[in-house]
């Protein structure tokens, strides 16, 4: 149910309206909003209609349901995009096309440092780079673990860039989040409930990307599970999804973005690279996700790609790379967002 506050209303009764919210048996999650606050009263569906009561409190104007099953990350309750602060100055969801670079996994001190002078050189706000890997052979290279972890907090240090890291496991979230500036759900992890729950009670943003094969709907459900916990930062991120096509590693849904952004108040992004599978058709799906509206990308970019421990093919060299962002500004021009030039 939604709770809408009358304009008037002060901190006393939105207090009180909490408060009745608990007794009733739900969670209440106030969005606070320019003219007045609404609050989102979640929980168990069935026994929903005892909400009802809260129309007779003081300072409610009204008390509607929330016709979709996503509650939180749906625009019912919060119409106004959510604007995920990742460090002081840096935010995604906002004017910003913010890009995020970097290899698919970190391999050595001077790869991880190489990648991220020439993805800040060339505009990168994020370095990308995975420490656990989530491979479909259990023989592939599994990632460095704590020590690619380290090795990123040394890259941070150096250019200044935050990092985004993938958690694949419920008991290494603690060990990950000690290091990333933004933690990364994959796409074989975005039904993982218990990992989504233990993200939900981070004060840290998460990027969650699509799975191959989730729809729409149940991807903003993923995404209500860490809403639900209390965590309001969440990034979208649309990767490609699995189709009959195979000239192509996963079929690139840019669809997606603009009713994601429909649907939900929350920040969209696209990877192109994991979306294609081939680092020429990278750049390309790199202007049209500025065109189609999304709030920025992540890339994988390695200075040696054809020696790279995992995802050489899609990945971009940083010259690439560089070119790409060059040519990005007139499509994010276009788009009517900024971004951060080269140097
Ligand atoms: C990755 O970012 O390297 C990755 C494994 O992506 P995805 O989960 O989208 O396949
Ligand atoms: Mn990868």
């Amino acid at each position: 149910m939604i709770i809408v506050m009358k304009s008037s209303a002060g901190r006393k009764e939105l207090a009180e309206v909490k408060k009745r919210i608990r007794e009733l048996g739900y969670k209440p999650h106030v969005i606070h909003g320019t003219t007045r606050n609404v609050v989102g009263a979640v929980g168990d569906e069935r026994g929903k209609a005892v909400l009802q009561t809260l129309q007779t409190l003081p300072g409610v104007e009204s008390v509607v349901p929330i016709l979709k099953p996503y509650k939180l990350a749906g625009r019912e309750v919060k119409p106004e995009p959510t604007l995920v602060e990742i460090v002081p100055g840096l935010v995604v969801g906002g004017e910003e096309f913010v890009v995020m670079a970097g290899p698919c996994s970190v391999e050595c001190e001077s790869q991880i440092l190489e990648t991220a002078r020439a993805v800040k050189a060339a505009g990168a706000r994020l370095l990308r780079g995975g420490a656990f890997k989530p491979r479909t052979s259990p023989y592939a290279f599994q990632g460095l673990e704590e020590e690619g972890l380290k090795l990123l907090a040394l890259a941070r240090e150096e250019t200044g860039l935050p990092v985004v890291t993938e958690v694949v496991n419920p008991r290494d979230v603690e060990l990950v989040a000690r290091y990333a500036d933004v933690m990364q759900v994959g796409a074989r992890n975005v039904q993982n409930f218990a990992l989504l729950k233990m993200l939900g009670q981070l004060d840290k943003p998460i990027l969650l990307k699509r799975g191959m094969s989730t729809t729409i709907q149940e991807y903003l459900m993923s995404a209500e599970y860490i809403l639900a916990e209390g965590n309001r930062r969440v990034i979208l991120c649309e990767r490609g999804i699995r189709t009959f096509e195979t000239a192509t590693r996963n079929t690139l849904d840019i669809a997606a973005v603009p009713v994601l952004k429909n649907q939900t108040h929350l920040p969209v992004i696209v990877d192109p690279s994991h979306a294609t599978g081939h680092a020429h058709l990278v750049p390309p799906m790199c202007y049209a996700a500025a065109a189609a509206g999304a709030d920025g990308l992540i890339v994988e970019v390695h200075p040696h790609p054809e020696d790279a421990a995992s995802d050489g093919p899609q990945s971009l060299r940083p010259e690439d790379f560089r070119q790409m962002m060059t040519r990005l500004a007139a499509f994010t021009d276009a788009a009517g967002r900024t971004l951060n030039g080269a140097d």
